[in-house]
């Protein structure tokens, strides 16, 4: 092989503009498309939606939002190990239908030998740490004793005894396994007593709490009928975590936290140090090795991993020996990303879907496309290409949902994006993406030197993300009725892409002048 051969591959690369979805003749109606897919080999989404593991997309508001409507989210590690599993708690914890073991508020605090009633406002601080307001309380031997809720405290000093203001008489029901039993049982007792929570104690006429059901929490689990929950009911929650020994301990806390999927996430994935810690995760060993730090020991538990980013089907094989259960592609395409023009590297997202489904399929691991979604109709293409899942970081950036304030600029209302390669995120004190971008920790931080490979800009600010969602969902469902396909497994089969020249990619777009933005386009 000459070197010019050896060298340029002159097959091209394409992306989403460059293709388009042909439709064929169809028996399937735009409402019936049933689109629930695989985000892991064992996890299925009623919506394939994902969100990115960024600082300014990811944090426990959108997780939740995200999971309620039937899509996950992966929290970011711009945190520090503590910071980042709290907000996976505060997931796990959101819908959770038996709350177990809740925060309790102590009636008395033992100090310097002796017990001191709590008061009023401390019952306000722990309100104002977790944010809900149902607080069972418990004497000096954790037996029930009262309970205190948002209107207990509604009116009162700071200054007064939760022992004078709580409810000392607590409606309990003891705890039975079955979940339909006990929903049935808490209901109940509700109704009855009209009370808006009981506690649930570890058995009949004992003390001793085992968890607490709330009104809300029924309420939440009956509205969103499609969300992403696990087997206990409540929303899943992924996190991203890095590579390297420190972060392995990251995935202990995480794991202590029932987290349900790790990202390994940076941003060239293909090499040995995101292997290693594949290996490691999934290895028996490691997590015989968290599961004695955690103490918990769950029989066949496994955490499933998601390994990238990766663009070749050389690095498919490689996170499919070290099991990876989904794979994260993309390498470059992301609206905040400057890896293609600043390093040189990566590949169009198409060609990189492509190619990497094209080896993921016979090994049956999903495919989650990461980045470089601008339209609604590039989820479609995304998944025709051959991925089971989309992740979006802009897209969801500028929801009510996502981290930051909103910013008036010229009429407009915005909310903040950056890449977590980008100056900002690099330099944020808990390191995630400078380990994401292989910036190691352990060099002092020197500004200088400090190589960013993306920007920090605005998005308009899109609404809650539901309402996205929904559209997203809507464009989605179209593109499949179009190709006759009823699931994804039939549109991954039936979609057929063709290559569109740039003028025919001009023509897609409106030639007018918009009088109104409709919801669901905005030129980019
Ligand atoms: P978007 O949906 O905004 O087009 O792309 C989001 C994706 O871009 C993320 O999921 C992640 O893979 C990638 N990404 C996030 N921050 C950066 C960055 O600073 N530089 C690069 N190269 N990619 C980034």
């Amino acid at each position: 092989m000459g070197w010019v051969d050896k060298k340029l591959d002159l097959n091209e690369a394409l992306t989403f503009d460059d293709v388009v979805i042909l439709p064929t003749y169809t028996e399937v109606l735009p409402h019936e498309p049933d689109v629930s897919s695989y985000l892991t080999k064992k996890i299925k989404l009623h919506t394939p939606f994902v969100s990115s593991p960024m600082e300014s997309v990811t944090e426990y508001k959108l997780a939740i939002a995200i999971a309620q409507n039937g899509g996950f989210g992966f929290i970011h590690r711009n945190l520090t190990p503590t910071e980042q599993v709290q907000q996976v708690k505060q997931v796990k914890r959101y819908e959770a239908f038996l709350i177990e073991n809740p925060t309790v508020v102590k009636a008395r605090k033992k100090r310097k030998g002796s017990f001191y009633p709590t008061k009023v406002k401390e019952v306000l601080s722990l309100r104002e740490k977790y944010g809900y307001s149902t607080f069972p309380v418990v004497d000096e031997n954790n037996n029930l004793v009262g309970i205190v809720t948002d209107k207990d405290v509604r009116w009162r000093s700071l200054d007064e005894l939760v022992e004078d203001i709580m409810v000392k008489d607590v409606v309990t029901i003891p705890y039975v396994k079955n979940d339909d039993k006990l929903r049935e049982m808490a209901i109940e007792a509700m109704r009855d007593y009209r009370v808006g929570c009981v506690v649930v104690t570890r058995r009949r006429n004992s003390k001793k709490i085992k968890g607490l059901i709330t009104e809300t929490d029924i309420k939440k689990r009956d509205k969103f009928p499609y969300a992403t929950r696990d087997k206990k009911g409540r929303l899943m929650v992924g996190a991203a975590i890095g590579v390297g020994e420190k972060e392995l301990e990251r995935v202990a806390k995480l794991y202590e936290a029932e987290v349900d999927a790790i990202v390994i996430d940076i941003s060239h994935g293909h090499c040995k140090n995101l292997l290693d810690v594949l290996y490691q995760i999934k290895s028996k060993e490691y997590l015989t090795k968290v599961k004695e730090t955690v103490k918990r020991v769950k029989k066949d538990y496994d955490i499933p991993v998601v390994g990238g980013n990766i663009v070749t089907k050389e690095a498919v094989e490689d996170l499919y020996s070290a099991e990876a259960d989904a794979l994260r592609v993309g390498i470059g395409p992301g609206s905040i990303c400057t890896t293609r023009v600043v390093v040189g590297i990566g590949l169009p997202q198409i060609s990189a879907i492509l190619e990497t489904a094209e080896v993921a399929r016979d090994y049956g691991i999903p495919i989650i496309a990461d980045g470089g979604i601008k339209y609604y109709g590039d989820i479609a293409k995304a998944i025709a290409a051959g991925a089971s899942t989309v992740m979006m970081g802009r897209l969801f950036a500028g929801t009510q949902e996502a981290p930051g304030e909103l910013v008036s600029l010229h009429g407009r209302l915005y909310k903040k994006y950056f890449g977590m390669a980008s100056e900002r995120a690099l330099k944020n004190k808990a390191g995630g993406g400078r380990l994401r971008y292989l910036e190691f920790l352990d060099k002092p931080i020197d500004y200088l030197h400090v190589f960013p490979q993306g920007v920090e800009g605005y998005v308009d600010y899109a609404g809650s993300l539901s309402d996205v969602i929904n559209q997203m969902r809507e464009a989605l469902k179209k593109a499949m009725a179009a190709t006759n396909s009823r699931t994804i497994e039939e549109f991954h089969e039936n979609a057929v892409l063709r290559k569109v020249s740039k003028s025919g990619a001009i023509e897609g777009h409106p030639s007018v002048t918009l009088e109104k933005e409709p919801i669901n386009y905005r030129k980019t």
